[in-house]
Parts: C-alpha cells; sequence; structure tokens
C-alpha cells in the first residue's frame, strides 16, 4: 500500500493525518514519529491552566497515542527522526532507548514545528528558568505560580505569549511581583498600532504588571537558582524567568530543502518543499502572505491545522489520483485574537508602520463607537478600530489590514477582514456588504461601514 510518513505528531501532523486517515482509509497507510512523550498539546492551554481556568491540563489533550493507534497509524512515540534518506527513501529514527527504527515512505510530510528562541547569555542554565512551548513548560510555569518561594518574576519578551504568561501568572497568584521586559518600545508592537498598545499598556499595568521597555537582557546570575537579571537599565531581584522572545522554525531535518522566511522551509501553494514527494506544513514551513503576496513565517495554530490537512489531503491525493489537481492553499495574514483580563483585542494583516515599511503608501482610518444604538444602556461597549489601507487609483482603496478593540468580545468581524485581504478588496467592495442589524447586537449602520464612510464617500 502506498505509504505517507509524517515526521512530528503534534497540531500540523495531526491534521495531516487525520486527513489521511478519514478520507484515503484503505489507500494509503501512515506512519509517524513523534519524539516527545505526549500529543496534541498547545502553550495556550497550559497558560489557561496556570491561570485556573482550566483545571486539569490533560483535558486539554485532544489526541492520544492510543487514539491515533486505534485508527490503524502505525505511531513511534518517544522516537525522534535523526536521518532522511531522499535517494532511497527511509527515515531513521532513534527511540528514547536508544532503539534504531527505519521506515519507508512514498511521500514524507515534515510537521517538526519550532522552537523557543533562547538569547546566548550567561546564566540562562540556572534553576526556575523556563520558556512557554511544551506540555514540560507548562509544569515548570505552575510551579512557579504556586511556589510561595517565588515571589519575583521576570518575563522576557512583550509579544503574544510574554503577555499571556503575565496574565496568567497574575491571575494565579495576586502577590507575585512580575515585570515584563522588551527591547522594544512598546508591548504587542509587531500586532498593533499605537493606540490599541496603549490599551494594552494601561490593562497590563492596571493589573500591577510592570512594564520594562527598552530594555534589554545582557545576564541572569545566582548561585543555583535564578537571583538576579541585568538589563542595559537597571539590576533587578527575580526568584523565576520566563523566556517568551520568539520561536525559531525547527527546520534542520534536511539541509538541501530551500528555506524561505526565517529559515523556515520553503513551500509552494500545495505544500510541497523544493523536492515534491516532500511537503512540509506548520511552524517549520513558510506560508503565503496574502497582503504582501510572498513567503512569510507565521508561526499560529491555525495555520498549522489548516496547512496540516492540505499536506496529508495533496501527499494522499497525489498517490491515489496522481490525475488530480491539487488543492491550492489560501493565503493568510497572521490573523490573531488576544483575550486580555476579558478585554479583546483582534488584528489581521498589515498594522500601519509594518505597511509602511513593508513599501506601501499606507494610510488609516480610525474610529470608535458604541456597538450598539446609544438606545440601548446594556452592556454597550466601546469598539474601537483602525483600517489600514493604500489608495489604489481616484475610486479604489485597497484594505492592508484592520485592529480592533473592545470590552467585549467582537473578535468574530475579524473573520469578514481575512476574507477581504484574501479576496483583495477594495473598502468600495467592502462598504455595502450584506451585514445583519439586530438591535441589541449592533448598529444599522455598524461601525465598520461607518469607519469606511470616512475614507469612501
Ligand atoms: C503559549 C502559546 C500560546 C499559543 N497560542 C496560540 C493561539 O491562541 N492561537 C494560535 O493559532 N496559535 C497559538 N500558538 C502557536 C501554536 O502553538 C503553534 O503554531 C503550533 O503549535 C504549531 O504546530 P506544529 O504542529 O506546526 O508544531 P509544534 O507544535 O511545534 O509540533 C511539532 C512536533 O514535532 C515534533 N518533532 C520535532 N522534531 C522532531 C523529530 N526530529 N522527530 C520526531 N518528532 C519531532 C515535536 O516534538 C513536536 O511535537 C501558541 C503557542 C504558544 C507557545
Amino acid at each position: 500500500m502506498n505509504r505517507v510518513v509524517v515526521i512530528g505528531a503534534n497540531h500540523s501532523a495531526l491534521s495531516a493525518i487525520n486527513t489521511i486517515i478519514d478520507r484515503f482509509s484503505g489507500e494509503v497507510e501512515v506512519v509517524a514519529f513523534e519524539q516527545d512523550d505526549n500529543i496534541s498539546f498547545i502553550g495556550a492551554d497550559g497558560l489557561l491552566w496556570v491561570s485556573g481556568v482550566v483545571n486539569d491540563v490533560q483535558e486539554t489533550l485532544y489526541s492520544s497515542e492510543q487514539k491515533l493507534k486505534n485508527k490503524g497509524i502505525k505511531l513511534h512515540m518517544n522516537t525522534k527522526v535523526v536521518e532522511i534518506d531522499t535517494q532511497n527513501h527511509t527515515v531513521t529514527g532513534v527511540s528514547s532507548s536508544g532503539q534504531k527504527v527505519v521506515e519507508n515512505w512514498n511521500k514524507l510530510i515534515l510537521a517538526t514545528g519550532s522552537e523557543p528562541i533562547l538569547p546566548r547569555i550567561s546564566g540562562i542554565q540556572l534553576e526556575n528558568i523556563t520558556t512557554v512551548k511544551t506540555l514540560l513548560d507548562a509544569y515548570k510555569l505552575k510551579n512557579i505560580a504556586t511556589n510561595s518561594k517565588i515571589k519575583s518574576v521576570g518575563i522576557i519578551g512583550g509579544g503574544y505569549i510574554g503577555v499571556e504568561t503575565a496574565e496568567a501568572l497574575r491571575k494565579a497568584r495576586s502577590d507575585i511581583k512580575i515585570q515584563l521586559f522588551d527591547t522594544a518600545d512598546k508591548i504587542m508592537g509587531k500586532y498593533y498600532d499605537e493606540p490599541f498598545n496603549k490599551h494594552v499598556h494601561e490593562i497590563l499595568e492596571r493589573n500591577r504588571i510592570e512594564l520594562k521597555t527598552n530594555e534589554e537582557l545582557l545576564k541572569i546570575t545566582g548561585s543555583k537558582k535564578v537571583e538576579r537579571i541585568t538589563t542595559n537599565i537597571a539590576k533587578y531581584n527575580v526568584d523565576a524567568v520566563v523566556f517568551a522572545i520568539g520561536f525559531k522554525p525547527r527546520a534542520s531535518l534536511l539541509p538541501e530543502l530551500k528555506r524561505g522566511s526565517a529559515g523556515a522551509y520553503k513551500v509552494n501553494r500545495f505544500g510541497q518543499t523544493s523536492n515534491l514527494d516532500i511537503y512540509a506544513s506548520g511552524d517549520c514551513a513558510t506560508v503565503w502572505h496574502s497582503v504582501l503576496e510572498d513567503d512569510a513565517y507565521i508561526a499560529l495554530g491555525s495555520n498549522a491545522t489548516h496547512h496540516g490537512i492540505l499536506a496529508g489531503e495533496n501527499a494522499a491525493t497525489s498517490l491515489t489520483k496522481p490525475e488530480v489537481a491539487l488543492r491550492k492553499a489560501n493565503g493568510v495574514a497572521g490573523s490573531n485574537a488576544l483575550c486580555l483580563f476579558g478585554e479583546v483585542f483582534a488584528s489581521t494583516g498589515l498594522t500601519h508602520s509594518a505597511a509602511l515599511s513593508s513599501g506601501f503608501n499606507a494610510q488609516f482610518i480610525d474610529f470608535t463607537s458604541t456597538l450598539k444604538p446609544a438606545y440601548i444602556k446594556d452592556g454597550n461597549a466601546i469598539v474601537q478600530i483602525r483600517l489600514v489601507y493604500n489608495q489604489v487609483n481616484k475610486t479604489e482603496h485597497r484594505l492592508l489590514g484592520a485592529q480592533i478593540y473592545s470590552e467585549v468580545d467582537i473578535s468574530g468581524i475579524l473573520s469578514y477582514f481575512s476574507l477581504a485581504l484574501d479576496q483583495k478588496l477594495t473598502l468600495e467592495e467592502l462598504r455595502y456588504v450584506d451585514l445583519f442589524f439586530l438591535p441589541q447586537v449592533n448598529q444599522v449602520y455598524n461601525f465598520v461601514q461607518r469607519a469606511i464612510a470616512k475614507v469612501v464617500r
């Protein structure tokens, strides 16, 4: 029988595996390798466990070795792939007990994901230092949150993960000192422009998270455990350090494959690498950016899942129905949301500053209103929106990105903008889209249309 070997068994790999087994059962056999002892864990759920929203972290795992084996998948757990022979189509793994396993493949899917970036500074090996990625990291963070001897934590990195970690630790412990460090002058500056960063700063400070922007970590000191960190500005006594400075693709298994953005495996719109028998998806691979119209590296579970399905479907189709055209991936634009102490942010596409540095002659519209008509007094929150666009000609303004903030969950509207970016729609085309009206929920001429009306007359 035709055989697909998948390397990795987390979100992207699981999407590929389940797609093949559910849709090509009896036609394609699946073999998978996973170096870790668990599958289907996501860091976001680990933080919900640390904060107390989830009681049992094991409940967040949606798959298991047994579930995959019951579906007929040959899974090598605790087995790290160390070699791939592209001439003879073999993969060699070594288990944690040192056993060597060799498997043959007709098509290969690389879903080896990403790993946290750590700086090359002294003191990095001390106790009470963790990253935020794996299930093991979640246990370490839970220990930081529950160990009363740990009174002060330094979080390095003010992106999503750093901010969500700060929130989780604050929710877990009101008495812990939390300091959030970033080399940039804004927290979450990669995803939002100034007015939105301001809200993020206010919310964090209101929750006693001390912001240390424009500060670069230089060293960590302590005898066995962390005791102090030194930045370019000052020295701080801390009992634990959490690193959240980003992720790099794990893309070293096949050096001969072409690399793209951030050194990830460069894939075409069908999920194939430069060796067309080998697919790559998720955090180890590039994606097609619908606004930049170029390869990009966007490490998100949403992309990992969608592209895993695509890789699985295309790998199996090419084996079983070579005459059928492969499915092409939609572009992506980094659509994301953040729920910070109950207040909601969502963004997609380019911020104004990213659009300018990408060479667009970009402009923006800001609009703030109440979500519902003024006569609705109950739960009528403020909603703030920024639309980033460029003027294509006298009558057309192309949407480049959208950012939204509210005290209530308005993140659903983001999908409308993601689709608009994917379809390269203009503000003129978006203005009279058939948006519903229900006074308990929104306004007849809602905040999106009213924002657009400031540009399109
Ligand atoms: C704290 C946190 C919160 C997040 N929140 C969100 C969110 O809210 N929304 C969102 O969309 N995304 C979120 N993400 C990002 C998301 O977790 C990743 O994009 C996603 O995990 C990528 O899935 P993946 O399968 O490509 O890679 P990974 O999850 O990195 O999995 C790769 C797997 O491959 C295995 N592997 C690697 N090399 C080998 C080898 N040589 N042999 C065998 N096995 C190997 C690894 O052990 C691992 O299990 C979050 C991430 C973190 C850390």
